[in-house]
């Protein structure tokens, strides 16, 4: 489709036709083709107005005009990328197409308001979008949308959008995320997300009525472990006891954390005492069943651990934190009576 505007159409497409859809394309701009956009740039420098839209095709942002409608009426190379078609495609249809019908509803006011000022810059944004593709495929994006005066490029009020695709902003939020809620020796949850599942579950459990379930789990006689056969061959260990934890657990929602140093701490919603309890049989056997031949260490080597649980049921206790100091309690009643045992309150 071609825009409704000709000349419009024909001031960013004519220059655009050569190298720039390439350049857009490509994420790692080399210096030859850096070379190519800057003498692109110096010999259009005294093209006037020409030289502005010329530009806009060079900006790795995605640039676009749209008018009262959200109709496109001008589209840069990167714009058209993150839509995934060609600008010759994308002219003349509407951004509201590509935002998906939830977003698309808080838009279509918003082009009307932008241009409803005269001699007055309105700025939108950014703000986070997603554009839905024609083929399914979905890309984040942060769009800004600013009001252009009258007769800046044509005799009718348009509204430049400038678009920045989040695609890798986003992969790294979610690593750093991960990695946040992450114990880095273990792989399993961390005390930080340990206690945001303990804090969210209880508030659920306890509105639902639902029994919670916390174990928490110590290594026995751990320092003399590292103290025999080394901190590099305990950190093994505590490894493989993290992964037999979290074979045990009963379901999804449960979730296996290291508390801290040799200590590991079980979230089960939805469980019942009595269930802990089998979990924490499984886990203290299987642990116990554990061999570190592959290690060096000998057959006789083994570890055993002692567990505590507690477990909110009509409403024995008040807070999250009480639950908690009862299992650990419940732990130190294990150690006191000779460790490699399960206690309960
Ligand atoms: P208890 O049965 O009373 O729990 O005895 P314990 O020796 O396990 O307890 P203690 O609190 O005296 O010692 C805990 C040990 O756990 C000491 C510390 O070196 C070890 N530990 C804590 N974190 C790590 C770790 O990340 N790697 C290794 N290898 N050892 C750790
Ligand atoms: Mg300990
Ligand atoms: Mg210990």
């Amino acid at each position: 489709m071609i825009s409704s505007n000709p000349n419009i159409y024909y001031q960013w497409k004519h220059f655009s036709d050569t190298s720039s859809d390439t350049l857009a394309s490509n994420d790692n701009l080399d210096m030859s083709t850096m070379e190519v956009a800057s003498t692109e740039r110096s010999t259009t420098s005294e093209c006037g107005s020409d030289s502005i839209s010329n530009m806009i095709n060079f900006i790795s942002e995605g640039i676009f005009a749209i008018d009262r409608n959200g109709i496109i009426e001008m589209i840069n190379p990167t714009a058209a990328n993150m839509f995934g078609q060609s600008r010759d495609m994308l002219i003349g249809r509407s951004l509201l197409d590509f935002l998906g019908a939830n977003q698309s509803h808080e838009y279509i006011g918003l082009f009307e308001r932008l241009l409803s000022r005269d001699n007055q810059v309105i700025n939108h944004g950014p703000k986070e979008i997603k554009l839905v593709r024609e083929d399914g495929s979905c890309l984040e994006a942060d769009l800004s949308l600013s009001n252009l005066p009258e007769s800046f490029i044509t005799d009718r009020k348009l509204i430049i959008g400038v678009m920045h695709d989040l695609t890798s902003h986003k992969a790294e939020y979610g690593k750093l995320k991960r990695l946040a809620r992450t114990d880095f020796l273990t792989g399993l949850a961390n005390r930080h997300a340990f206690e945001e599942s303990l804090n969210t579950n209880w508030l659920e459990c306890v509105s639902d009525e639902m029994p919670l379930s916390l174990m928490v789990i110590d290594v026995d006689h751990f320092k003399l472990f590292n103290d025999e056969h080394g901190h590099v061959t305990g950190d093994k260990c505590l490894q493989r006891i993290a992964k037999t934890i979290e074979s045990c657990l009963p379901a999804r929602n449960c979730l296996a954390a290291r508390y801290g140093g040799e200590e590991f701490a079980l979230v089960m919603p939805h469980c019942h005492s009595q269930i802990a309890q089998l979990v924490a049989i499984r886990i203290k056997r299987q642990v116990e069943a554990l061999t570190f031949e592959d290690l060096g260490l000998g057959k006789d080597v083994n570890i055993t651990v002692s567990v505590g649980i507690a477990c909110q049921q009509k409403g024995l206790y008040h807070t999250a934190e009480a639950l908690l100091c009862s299992s650990d309690i419940a732990l130190y009643r294990a150690k006191e009576q000779g460790r490699n045992r399960i206690c309960c309150v």
